[in-house]
């Protein structure tokens, strides 16, 4: 059981509103485009948005996974739209970002795990809006290594793959994950030469122990930038919130996290993976 009730005030953020924020909006509706900010309720909306930035979800809305902390529909998607592409270029280049952040659903229903589209996308956007750099936030493609050759050929600036959880926790918390697949996949990305990052969220119930086993298994690895943030229910139908942890115990962790070897870590109840993701360009 949760040991509050109530979301502390550290947690509290503005609502989105104004016209840059109306104007995302539109660009990413006009385009039937999805966005991880709408489908995770992320709490930085308003600051995002309000910049101008938003990070796309392609391979449609519906996930073949169902994680116990994603607000991401679980089911059975659609095909793969072949226009996906070629919208979400065009959407980053009216958005006039400098630094894109994508990422998707999980296509275990698809041979390729959608690295086809997820190729295509980084290409396209290349050519939409020359001289940009990319993040790449991207599943385990069940360990089927020649699909995520496919994202390594398109060398994003940038590519993530989040554990989310301590090793303990991960078959609770990713139902369909398993934490050393995803230390491999971090592991090949590497040894391809990429730039990685991974993010953990706190509050499901691990112990600060575990927190820095995790750090050293993504260190083990030659992971470069690490966010940690705060867990947050978002529905009565997803995993309880255990605790809320506090602002000076995230930047405890950030500090360890430093010590231990990460170019990069953001530690902050308001951290999510693609926050401020442009500067971690290195
Ligand atoms: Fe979207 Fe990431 Fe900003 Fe949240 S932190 S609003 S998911 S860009
Ligand atoms: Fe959500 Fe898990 Fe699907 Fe990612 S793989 S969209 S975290 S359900």
């Amino acid at each position: 059981e949760s040991k509050y009730t109530k979301k502390p005030d550290w947690l509290r953020v503005k609502l989105p509103t104004g016209k840059e924020y109306a104007e995302v909006r539109q660009i990413v509706s006009e385009h039937k485009l999805h966005t991880i900010c709408e489908s995770g309720s992320c709490p930085n909306m308003g600051e995002c948005w309000g910049n101008g930035t938003a990070t796309f979800m392609i391979l449609g809305n519906t996930c073949t996974r169902s994680c116990g902390f994603c607000n991401v529909h679980t089911g059975k998607p659609l095909p793969a739209d072949p226009e996906e592409p070629k919208m979400v270029a065009e959407s980053i280049r009216l958005m006039k970002l400098k630094h894109a952040v994508i990422t998707s659903v999980d296509r275990d229903d698809l041979k390729d795990g959608g690295s086809m589209i997820w190729e295509e996308t980084v290409n396209e956007v290349r050519k939409a809006c020359p001289g940009i750099t990319m993040e790449t936030l991207i599943g385990d493609f069940q360990g089927k290594w020649e699909n995520l050759q496919r994202i390594i050929n398109a060398h994003p600036e940038i590519v993530s793959h989040n554990l989310e959880t301590v090793r303990r926790l991960t078959k609770e918390v990713r139902v369909q994950a398993k934490y050393d697949r995803s230390l491999e996949v971090l592991k090949r990305l590497k040894e391809a030469g990429m730039k990685t990052k991974s993010g953990i969220m706190l509050g499901l119930g691990e112990t600060e122990e575990e927190i820095y086993e995790t750090m050293d298994d993504l260190r083990s690895v030659g992971v470069d930038i690490l966010t940690i943030g705060q867990y947050m229910q978002p529905t009565k139908n997803h995993l309880l919130v255990i605790e809320f942890i506090k602002p000076e115990i995230f930047a405890k962790y950030k500090e360890i996290g430093m010590n231990k070897g990460f170019r990069f870590v953001e530690s902050g109840p308001l951290i999510r993976s693609s926050y401020h993701a442009e500067r971690h360009l290195f």
